[in-house]
């Protein structure tokens, strides 16, 4: 049963602030019980998990959530924010949440337009991976129409969503896994490189990470082929929302919607004192310093501290005690990215260190 109109960005009405819906062929869950059962936590069934995707499908559709707010005037930029492009990052979510619930049609000049959790499966398992096909949503851009369920869903957003945007901002954090420094990063290649810069400037993240190139598949890869100025967010992560994150990207999305010029919120402005980190750097989490063996990893770093070429930053065990690994930083630099689950199989990511 439909609960909410579907979105059509052309002809979303001056003055107005509803929530509306994506939707998408529903995808098939007779698999999905299998597969979540070996990885899902021991309070949670596979039915549960299955039966709260299935609450948002409306015969042979599955329905993504979309909150969009439009001035009055019809005039003004456009504001895209999406979260939960990775299942188990919250922050985003929230602050979304907050801006839309902030924002007045009256008084907004231009569209604000957030997908606060786009891969709902993902959500519901609280995977990174969208667990319907195994697939990461952030490493497939731009999808296909005829594709498995992440990649009609990735065409679905490029064309329904992102190709509106004047600034694209996509909320991420660390997963489960991991902390990361809370930062806002933004790609310094191409026609929308300046105002990409002038956006994470006022943001507000305590390190603005500044990037040369994007790697294939990311949401980031399609927008700036399109020429929209696009940033993206992380922060502590670790299967929480910090309070602090969710303050500082509900103050970011703030200050991106008065950079527009479309607004100004109660939630904008800078701390005292504002004084980013600044790094620059490919940022590709994916190649980062990965785990050896398998085990059990200890490390008494922080993230945002500064490490030292060769420093130790953490042993891996066997569960015997026996030590298999020493962990030793790859380079002089910013800890940007560390794991913090103990449990490592080989092959997992234990630090990024930004030079
Ligand atoms: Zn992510």
């Amino acid at each position: 049963m439909s609960r909410h109109k579907e979105f059509d960005f052309e002809n979303l009405p001056r003055a107005s602030k509803d929530i509306y819906e994506l939707r998408m062929k529903a995808p098939d869950l007779t698999g999905l019980a299998g597969a979540v059962r070996t990885t899902c936590g021991d309070t949670i069934t596979p039915d549960a998990i299955s039966d709260a995707i299935a609450a948002r499908l409306d015969g042979e559709s599955l329905s993504i959530p979309v909150l969009a707010v439009k001035g009055a005037s019809g005039a003004g930029k456009t504001l895209v924010t999406t979260a939960g492009v990775h299942g188990d990052e919250y922050e985003g979510m929230e602050a979304i949440y907050r801006t839309y619930e902030a924002l007045d049609p009256s008084n907004l000049s231009g569209t604000f337009v957030a997908v606060p959790v786009v891969t709902l499966p993902a959500f519901w398992q609280a995977t990174r991976a969208n667990p319907v096909d195994g697939l990461n949503m952030a490493r497939i851009f731009p999808g296909s129409p005829s594709g498995s369920m992440s990649e009609r869903l990735a065409a679905l957003m490029l064309e329904k969503v992102f190709r509106h945007a004047d600034l694209y901002i996509d909320l991420h954090s660390s997963g489960r896994n991991n902390a990361m420094m809370t930062l806002v990063g933004y790609a310094s290649l191409g026609r929308q490189a300046e105002t990409a810069r002038a956006a994470a400037e006022c943001f507000g993240a305590p390190l603005i990470w500044e990037h040369p190139k994007v790697s294939p598949g990311r949401t980031l890869t399609e927008t700036l082929k399109l020429e929209i100025p696009s940033l993206y967010t992380e922060a502590r992560g670790g299967g929480a929302a910090h309070p602090d994150d969710v303050d500082c990207y509900t103050r970011g999305l703030a200050n991106l919607v008065e950079f527009l010029g479309m607004a100004k919120l109660p939630a904008a402005g800078l701390e005292a004192d504002y004084e980013p980190l600044r790094l620059c750097g490919d940022g590709d989490v994916d190649v980062s310093m990965k785990s050896g063996c398998s085990g059990l990893f200890f490390s008494d770093a922080r993230v945002g501290m500064r490490v030292k070429q060769g420093e130790l930053l953490g042993v891996i065990r066997d569960l015997d005690g026996t030590l298999l690994e020493e962990v030793r930083s790859p380079r002089d630099g910013v800890l940007v990215m560390f794991r913090t689950n103990p449990r490592i199989f080989a092959g997992e990511i234990l630090v990024v260190v930004n030079a």
